[in-house]
């Protein structure tokens, strides 16, 4: 087996991402179509609209079913400069990898590490509908809790030939009204905090800071164990969030960064050393950024 590792996208830059010794980095190509839809209204309706379902039209009302999402949100990419909407996310990733030699419906394994959270549940559907299905590797606020043995599993169930390609990020909610860090939900009156996780630690890290509060001992119990290790990985980012303009819109820039480290030693943990015997992955493809959830009848988008 060969690994080539592939980053397709590098947020804040500053920390480099760990690569074994036997993969190299490519350059981003132009993205082109590579699939032929055959049945659009059937496809939009994959790409678009599998979760979330309607736009809340009073405010005091819960969030009613039923509807598509549909309507961009400029709000986010003011936010978010350069965020796609999921489907133009999927649209990049599938011409990325055809150009790389990725068949994408057959021979390619997608694996996730996305929160818990159901609002990142509508980016894995779109991308099961190209990839026939997805590897979970993911936890809370998007880390791979699963691991380098996680991993390992995954890339054993490459098919014969094939390749992998991993998308991962923490996750943010943008209201209505533009806040950030939250999101309306569907059923509910009133909505609450998105990445509810990822809010969690930033209120745990701050006041640590801060001297305020002790650090957290290592839990012998696992019943929550992920949120503490949310917390923990967090914490070297408790000065940029302090210093951060909106530490809500830097919060998931700095787990996202948190998050590549993390994904980066697994890869490197969890890679063979001599895979001559191996009949599966010559490619491996980490697409990184963070996911933006919007309200209900909004199109999520994704930055990376
Ligand atoms: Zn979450």
């Amino acid at each position: 087996m060969r690994f080539i590792l592939v980053a397709l996208s590098i947020l804040h830059a500053t920390s480099a991402f760990v690569v074994p010794s036997q993969q190299h980095f490519l350059g981003p190509s132009t993205a082109v179509s590579v699939r032929p839809v055959a049945q659009e209204s059937t496809t939009q309706l994959h790409l678009f609209g599998t979760l979330k379902k309607i736009f809340r039209k009073k405010t005091q009302e819960p969030v009613p079913t039923g509807l598509i999402d549909t309507k961009k949100f400029d709000k986010v990419t003011e936010i978010f400069p350069g965020a796609k909407t999921n489907s133009e996310l999927i649209t990049y990733l599938r011409a990325k990898l055809v150009k790389r030699g990725y068949e994408l419906d057959s021979k390619t394994l997608c694996a996730t590490s996305l929160c818990c959270d159901e609002a990142s549940r509508p980016l894995e559907t779109q991308l099961s509908n190209v990839f026939d299905t997805n590897f979970n590797m993911g936890g809370l606020a998007g880390f791979p809790w699963g691991g380098v043995t996680s991993f390992g599993a995954m890339t054993a169930h490459i098919p014969d030939g094939g390749s992998c390609v991993i998308v991962h990020g923490p996750h943010v909610g943008v209201d209505s009204a533009g806040n950030v860090g939250t999101v309306e939900r569907r059923g509910r009156v009133n909505g609450g905090a998105c990445c509810g996780s990822a809010v969690a630690a930033s209120g745990y890290v701050s006041p640590v800071h801060a001297g305020e509060q002790k650090k957290a001992t290592m839990p012998q119990d696992p019943v929550d164990a992920q949120q503490y290790f949310v917390g923990s990985l967090l914490m070297p980012y408790a000065e940029r969030l302090e210093k951060a303009e909106d530490a809500m819109v830097e919060l998931p820039y700095a787990l996202y960064d948190a998050q590549k480290e993390m994904m980066g030693k697994i890869i490197k943990a969890g890679s063979p050393s001599d895979a001559s015997n191996s009949t599966t992955s010559e490619l491996t493809t980490v697409l990184g950024g963070i996911q933006i959830n919007t309200p209900p009848g909004r199109l999520d988008f994704f930055c990376h």
